[in-house]
Formats: C-alpha cells, sequence, structure tokens
C-alpha cells in the first residue's frame, strides 16, 4: 500500500533527505575530491539545511509548494554546479504538482520527467556524461514503466542506485569531472549518488 503523495509525506521526503545530505557528506565530499573540488557533500548539506529552514518558517500550501520552497533555498544558498541542478529538478516536480491534491501515479512520473527535462536543458547532459543525469534517467525509466506508485518510487531508488555504480567506469565529459578526461575514470559520480539518495529517500517517503 503506498501512501498519498501530499503536502505532509512530501515534507517528509524533504526533512529525510535532508537528513541523508548531513550523514553522506562526507562521502560526497570524498567522491568529488576524487574527480572535481570537494564540496559536493558540503553544497548538499547547507542547501538542505537551509531548505528546513524556510519549510519550517512558513506554512505549505501542498506539496508542490513545498518542493518549490526547498528548489528556492538549494538555488540560493548552493554555489556549484548542482544547486541550480537540483534547483530546477525540484522547481519542475514542485510545479508540475502544484495544486493538484489527488497526485497519481501518472502525475508523480509526469512530474518527473518534467524534471528531469529542465536538468537536461539547463546542464546539457545526456545519458553517459557521468553526471547526476545517469541516475535521473533510470530513475524516471522505472516510474514510467511501474504499475502502481509503491513498486515505482521502490523501483526507482534501485534503478538510480544502478545509475550511480554505472558512472564508476564512465569517462567524465560533462562539469569539473570533465577536465580530467580519462583520470575521471573508476570513479562514482558523487551528484549521481546524491541523486540515488534523493531516490532511495522518496522509497522511504512516498512507499507503505
Ligand atoms: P561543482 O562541480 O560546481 O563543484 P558540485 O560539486 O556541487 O558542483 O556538483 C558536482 C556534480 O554536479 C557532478 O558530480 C555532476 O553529477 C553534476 N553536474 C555537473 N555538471 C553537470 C551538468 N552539466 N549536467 C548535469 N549534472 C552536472
Ligand atoms: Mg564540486
Amino acid at each position: 500500500m503506498s501512501l498519498p503523495v501530499n503536502r505532509d509525506t512530501v515534507g517528509d521526503w524533504m526533512t529525510r533527505f535532508a537528513a541523508s545530505m548531513q550523514e553522506h557528506r562526507e562521502e560526497l565530499v570524498r567522491l568529488d575530491t576524487a574527480i572535481g573540488d570537494g564540496d559536493h557533500g558540503t553544497n548538499m548539506d547547507r542547501g538542505m539545511r537551509k531548505a528546513l529552514e524556510k519549510l519550517g518558517a512558513s506554512e505549505q500550501a501542498d506539496a508542490g509548494a513545498v518542493l518549490k520552497t526547498v528548489a528556492m533555498a538549494l538555488v540560493s544558498s548552493v554555489g556549484g554546479a548542482a544547486g541550480p541542478l537540483y534547483g530546477t529538478l525540484l522547481l519542475q516536480l514542485g510545479t508540475s504538482l502544484a495544486g493538484n491534491d489527488d497526485i497519481d501515479l501518472d502525475a508523480y512520473a509526469a512530474a518527473w520527467r518534467k524534471g528531469v527535462e529542465g536538468v537536461q536543458a539547463r546542464g546539457k547532459a545526456e545519458a553517459g556524461d557521468k553526471t547526476m543525469v545517469d541516475a535521473l534517467l533510470p530513475a524516471l525509466q522505472a516510474l514510467e514503466q511501474a504499475s502502481d506508485l509503491d513498486s515505482a518510487v521502490h523501483d526507482a531508488a534501485s534503478a538510480a542506485e544502478r545509475g550511480m555504480r554505472d558512472t564508476i567506469p564512465l569517462v567524465a565529459r560533462k562539469g569539473r569531472a570533465s577536465y580530467l578526461g580519462e583520470r575521471s575514470k573508476d570513479h562514482q559520480d558523487p551528484g549521481a549518488t546524491s541523486t540515488y539518495y534523493l531516490c532511495q529517500t522518496a522509497a522511504e517517503a512516498l512507499a507503505g
């Protein structure tokens, strides 16, 4: 049995994601130190702390408003590539879900499609470029192929985890890691890793 996707469950998702970014901060720093500038863990932890502050400061009308508030907090407090990209993902998700208090699997998957398209429009990364898109695309595919919301959010998390692991052998073609060329091989992408945690916490918060 899946839970309703509403203001409270999406708020729980964002609270869990913030806790996950705190818990995995050092891991994300380590991954970004290997192929970037080492700030991904601190960026995401700082951004999600800010997001929780904003969520606590005013009443959110619906699930869409929760996601838009988090998106704005990330954009304004996270420098670097990931802040605006996560901001775009969550803003598109939030805009698609705003004013809808009967969010079914179709609406949820359609919102994710808008979000992933937004990330790709902004960052121009394709599958295989060794970015967060490599976790997002399989997650989206899983959501679109699922038959109920409960299995959808679980399948999306498993698909994102596989996408994350599959970044290890890739040569980066976007972002800072691309400056390393071949030397970016044999490292897991930090942004794909935080995206897996986003999908994992969605499964925890939205599945029964
Ligand atoms: P920065 O690279 O500016 O220091 P972060 O370290 O916070 O920013 O985030 C790095 C992550 O951002 C990468 O691991 C990658 O997943 C993601 N990323 C970078 N550039 C792009 C892009 N053009 N499209 C999608 N994701 C990207
Ligand atoms: Mg970085």
